[in-house]
């Protein structure tokens, strides 16, 4: 155990010497970049934006890395924003941080919390920490810009719009950022996470499950509530598909393979006396692994057809999925690296073991290539206040996790200068991991 009460994790990667004297040229700069970083997220945490209408915070993007010297694009994929430095021969490495804020109204108390509403009354806040991520990717952006001497390559910082409704991703490759600003040798992104501040958590292979929605319609017949025998009930055939879908995760797959099927809404009739003449029901599958996912949503059509069929529905049901996210993979190669090179800058005391992460994002679209898939590696920085942490009931990190606000929480309240500045650092060191080195000081 260390002074953030979780236990260590042995990091073999061989160390890279030279990396944590560039990380200190390139972070000398931190102190004179934490400021607007501190004021651009007070900015974005206050006045937070929905998916889809982050125009605000891309002006403010595309602002800053312009003034930073970065030849900025606008509007990719609706308001992503593409900020790219060009620093001679070597690899170009994308950053990426996702901008929008989620339909929750904050309950934090913090005096710069969010009392934004939208037009419809709908309260919106970041919480899920992405505006974290925006002002950290735009301090990053800074330090790597101040300090071209420290590195050779090429950085494209990437500001991803509606992330929340797993389109901005693909949005912004359909529009041509790989075929615009070339593929990337490799991805990087990086998530706040309910741990305490300055702990980082990462895993090789899959991080995040895939995730997909599935939305049913269920077909019967309407009848007054007295006389069922004149009905084909879909409340009662909603009923039997909610629990036997259920079976899947349990009787169909491996209990090796992990899976979630939730149903999360069941909607039908309008009142006690009348049975009505369909339903709807949404599911969402999370699994660890594609071919796994094929095989649970073939479960949930065979299930859904077979008990309309059961029930003498008048028609079939309809079984569509809307959206998926693919499985969050890291490249096992450069997620080693990247935590190889936090485990030089922070200690191996930082490091938390990672655990696989049900939730999803879509990242990993961006490992998709247009010939072959790009590296990506995304890594979590632990945001909670370490006073909130010690206090937490629990010993295990996971005990203390459950008594710790996470993400989508109305409660969700980094510690603010302690996220911002860990939350640059990270990506940092983890770009410069990536990149070439720069010419030695002797050199000049
Ligand atoms: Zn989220
Ligand atoms: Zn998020």
């Amino acid at each position: 155990m260390n002074d953030t009460g979780t236990p260590h994790v042995p990091v073999h990667e061989p160390p890279d010497t030279d990396l944590k004297a560039r990380a200190c040229r390139v972070l000398e700069h931190l102190d004179a970049v934490l400021p607007d970083v501190d004021a651009f997220y007070g900015d974005l945490h206050e006045y937070p934006e929905l998916s889809g209408q982050e125009a605000h915070t891309a002006a403010e993007v595309a602002r800053r890395l312009e003034a930073e010297g970065y030849e900025v694009s606008r509007d990719i994929g609706g308001h992503g924003v593409v900020g790219r430095l060009r620093n001679g021969e070597g690899p170009m490495v994308l950053l990426r941080g996702d901008m929008d804020a989620l339909p929750v109204e904050e309950k934090t108390g913090l005096p710069y919390a969010s009392q934004v509403k939208t037009e419809d009354g709908e309260p919106v806040m970041h919480a899920c920490g992405h505006d974290v991520h925006t002002a950290c990717l735009v301090g990053t952006a800074a330090l790597m810009a101040r300090s071209r001497d420290a590195w050779r390559g090429t950085v494209l910082v990437v500001g991803q719009p509606a992330e929340e409704t797993a389109k901005g991703a693909k949005a912004m490759l359909e529009d041509g950022l790989y075929a615009r600003f070339g593929t990337p040798d490799a991805v990087l992104g990086q998530h706040t996470a309910p741990l305490p501040v300055g702990a980082l958590m990462h895993r090789e292979g899959v991080t995040m499950m895939g995730s997909a929605s599935v939305r049913i319609r269920l077909f019967g017949r309407g009848a007054h509530g007295a006389q069922p025998e004149l009905s084909v009930d879909p409340v009662v055939l909603g009923a039997c598909v909610v629990l036997r879908l259920q079976t899947i995760v349990s009787r169909e797959l491996s209990p090796l393979e992990a899976a979630v099927v939730t149903v999360g809404r069941f909607q039908a009739g309008t009142r006690a006396n009348v049975i009505p003449d369909e339903a709807l029901l949404e599911v969402t599958v999370r699994t660890e692994d594609e071919a796994v996912q094929a095989r649970v949503l073939a479960a949930i059509e065979r299930i859904v057809k077979g008990e309309a069929l059961a029930s003498g529905s008048p028609k079939p049901p309809e079984v569509e999925v809307e959206l998926s996210t693919p499985v969050n993979r890291n490249d096992p190669a450069l997620l080693r690296k990247v935590q190889a090179a936090h485990a030089e800058w922070f200690g191996q005391a930082a490091l938390v073991p990672g655990v696989l992460v049900t939730a999803s994002e879509d990242f990993p679209f961006f490992a998709q290539g247009p010939e072959r898939p790009v590296p990506t590696a995304y890594w979590y920085v632990g945001i909670t206040p370490l006073k909130t942490w010690a206090e937490a009931p629990g010993t295990t990190p996971m005990e203390k996790v459950a008594h710790v606000p996470g993400p989508h929480s109305p409660f969700y309240a980094p510690d603010r200068a302690g996220s911002l500045r860990k939350g640059c650092e990270s990506l940092t060191v983890a770009a410069l991991a990536c990149l070439h080195g720069g010419t030695t000081p002797t050199d000049h």
